[in-house]
């Protein structure tokens, strides 16, 4: 198969102030297009750094290297200039480039009077320097992308895409080297892969080995299938890759997860529980995902009243673009006088069962439902911990009421493991599932 590595630069990405998106970014778009990333490599803004670091992916014959950042006008951007001397081309400036640069500069300039106008041209020169023979990707911002070819004479080496940093440069360039005939020659003979995924909810992960196991032991072909398994928020992820001409196996392979799983196979399409959610309250047809024998079903607003997750769960169904047609809105109740003033749960109640009980949850939820008119709530109070927990409540305990105004109500106790921030993302898991129901 046709191999890439992926270099990351950045002195506050090595260091942790930023958290790096652009490699695993990078490494579902090239899974995407059939090429599998051997490495990501994270190096500092020193150039000798990221030479050695093309050199050791260059020995794990690599066809491809991308890399992201260091394109910028500063002294310590210098990813053109070492990729430049790794593929011993030398660098000429791009006189038709510095023009658009300085033109994408002009407004920039205008808008800060002070700057000193050819300082900042003259460092912006440095972007317009390309190597020799490179394919130059228009910039978004201000950097250029580079497509540049392995060494001259040789032409053994991996190509080395060039990126810019900032994530929403990165991705549209990425999308306009794939049209490029430098970037298509070196990634030439990669397979093209069908990529599906098979999520499943409220089962442990050994059970999907056992279930791989026994499956071969069926007879089932899966040896031209790829398949990856992960639990992800509380989730089972099953992703598969396989040839086009492997269809059938991998139909028989979902087949047999339906048959083994039931319903506990919730989607089959890519969608997330997220959307599943989304498109059940917009009341669209077969959003129910996998066996949902109900179908469309009518739409509906919703509003949480949440205790331990603080509004994680309303940042959820919010996170989506269009959720304002269902969601109505979300009361933040971490104590109990907040609980009281802004959801009208009974001081009495709370007093006799304790903030984490069945019956705090679903006055939540209830209180949901009459504080913001929605026609479902959801309560959920609980332990996040690391402290508060006791023996009759420990860290981990969790209570999640889902209610239709009016109508029936569906209540759950649940002891989740992890730490906090797992706890509190777990809940919102389980939550969105309750809904789904
Ligand atoms: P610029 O012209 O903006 O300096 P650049 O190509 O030099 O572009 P960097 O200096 O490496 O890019 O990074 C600029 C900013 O882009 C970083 O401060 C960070 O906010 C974001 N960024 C860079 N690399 C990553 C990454 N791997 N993951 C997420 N964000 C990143
Ligand atoms: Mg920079």
């Amino acid at each position: 198969s046709v191999r890439a590595g992926i270099v990351v630069t950045g002195t506050e990405v090595l260091n942790g102030i930023i958290r790096d998106s652009n490699g695993p970014w990078l490494s579902e778009r090239l899974r995407e297009i059939g090429v599998d990333a051997s490495h990501i490599v994270v190096v500092g803004d020193r150039p000798e750094d990221l030479l050695a670091a093309l050199r050791f992916l260059a020995a794990e014959s690599v066809a491809l290297i991308v890399t992201s950042g260091g394109l910028g006008p500063t002294a310590d951007d210098l990813t053109g200039e070492v990729v430049a001397r790794f593929q011993e081309r030398p660098l000429e400036l791009d006189e038709a480039l510095f023009g658009r640069i300085a033109e994408i500069l002009r407004p920039l300039l205008s808008r800060w009077p002070d700057l000193d106008r050819e300082a900042v041209l003259r460092s912006n020169r440095k972007q317009a320097l390309v190597p020799a023979g490179a394919t130059v990707l228009e910039p978004v911002g201000t950097a250029p992308g580079l497509v540049v070819p392995p060494a001259a004479g040789d032409g053994a080496g991996p190509t080395v895409l060039v990126l810019p940093g900032p994530p929403r440069e990165l991705q549209p360039m990425w999308r306009a080297a794939l049209e490029t005939g430098a970037f298509q020659a070196a990634v030439v003979g990669a397979g093209t892969f069908e990529w599906r995924i098979m999520r499943l909810f409220g089962i442990p992960e050994s059970e999907i080995a056992e279930t791989l196991l026994v499956a071969e032991r069926d007879g089932l072909a899966l040896d031209p299938l790829e398949i990856t398994t992960c639990l992800r928020r509380g989730e089972i992820e099953i992703a598969t890759r396989y040839a086009p001409t492997d269809a059938a196996a991998y139909a028989a392979f979902e087949a047999y997860v339906a048959r083994r799983h039931g319903p506990l196979l919730f989607s089959t399409d890519g969608a997330t529980i997220d959307a599943q959610v989304a498109s059940l309250l917009l009341g669209e047809a077969g959003a129910g995902g996998v066996g949902d024998a109900a179908g469309a079903r009518p739409a509906r607003t919703v509003a949480t009243a949440e205790s331990c997750t603080g509004g994680l769960l309303a940042g959820r169904l919010t996170d989506r673009a269009g959720s304002s047609a269902y969601v109505l809105g979300g009361l933040v109740v971490y104590s109990n006088a907040a609980k009281v003033a802004l959801a009208g749960v009974s001081s009495e109640l709370l007093e006799r069962v304790g903030a984490v009980s069945s019956e705090v949850a679903e006055a939540l939820a209830d209180g949901a439902i009459a504080r913001l008119g929605s026609d479902v709530g959801v309560g959920i109070t609980g332990v996040a911990g690391p402290g508060g927990g006791t023996p009759e409540k420990p860290v981990g305990l969790v209570w999640v009421s889902v209610a239709l105004r009016d109508g029936p109500r569906l209540t759950r106790r649940l002891s989740l493991p992890g730490n906090r921030a797992d706890i509190r993302d777990r809940t919102t898991t389980v939550a969105l599932h309750m809904l789904r129901r």
